[in-house]
């Protein structure tokens, strides 16, 4: 089964969308909650938005299937990301409105959930393990950009609108500290949109698992506010946001890969 597509390019920077997928498997939809069946906590069309890092010579890597199947950003042993906080899992139960996934009795079990991990979870990670290191011993040093994009308003899982990027690095050790710094330089240069580095969202599983500095492997993850590019209710495209908010993404990544 073909889960994800990997665009190799010529720049150490590696794109991951783990959140972008929107298929499902056979027989799939109709096990889940009226709400959930138009997966409204894909991250919509941030592959989309990111299609323009592909004339940066980035590569790309996205994954086909939906996050209610398999979370890729979570780890193979579903510990939690965030302790004490309101989460959702490797295989997720809850949506981000706190309601059920599933209709009753059809969530997985513990061999279905070992079945999805191997299916879904393993192929894309496995994926990304080889790209990194092509680019890695290519050119020395690689960036992995974890692509993220969430509604400003959850209060299921936190308070109050999120600002409007959301940069994630472990509190600092997935990234090497130069580059963290021409991050914020960047954002701290413009005015157009409000930003934070480790609050709310500090990097998932991708970039604190693989982020590793001393290694030549920097990670950072950005969450961004879905309403700087599309509807937030009915997950239409916005072009005119869109084009304007593209050209910020850019702006940081030409930044962080100096
Ligand atoms: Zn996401």
């Amino acid at each position: 089964m073909n889960v994800f597509t990997l665009e190799r390019g010529t720049v150490p920077l590696l794109i991951s969308l783990p959140h972008d997928g929107t298929q499902l498997p056979p027989a799939f939809a109709q096990r889940l909650s009226e709400p959930a069946r138009v997966l409204p906590d894909t991250d919509w069309q941030v592959s989309r938005l990111y299609a323009f890092a592909r004339d940066l010579g980035a590569s790309m890597l996205i994954p086909h299937y939906s996050r209610y199947v398999v979370d890729l950003n979570r780890p193979p042993d579903d510990a939690a990301l965030y302790p004490g906080q309101n989460s959702t899992g490797l295989c997720p139960l809850q949506r981000f409105d706190g309601g059920p996934i599933y209709r009753d009795g059809q969530q997985p079990d513990g061999s279905e959930i070992a079945e999805r991990r191997q299916t879904f979870w393993q192929p894309y990670h496995d994926a990304l393990v080889d790209e990194l290191e092509r680019l890695r011993s290519a050119h020395g040093r690689v960036l992995l950009w974890e692509a993220h994009s969430i509604r400003g308003q959850c209060p299921f899982l936190f308070d109050g609108p999120l600002p409007d990027f959301n940069i994630g690095t472990a509190d600092g050790r997935s990234c090497n500290a130069q580059r963290q710094a021409r991050i914020a330089a960047c954002l701290a240069a413009q005015s157009t949109y409000s930003w934070v580095a480790n609050g709310r969202f500090k990097g998932g599983y991708i970039t604190r698992h693989y982020g590793r500095p001393d290694a030549g492997v920097d990670a950072v993850q950005l969450e961004l506010a879905q309403r700087n590019y599309m509807d937030e209710a009915s997950f239409a495209w916005s072009p005119e946001r869109a084009a304007r908010l593209q050209a910020s993404i850019r702006d940081l990544l030409v930044a962080a890969l100096v």
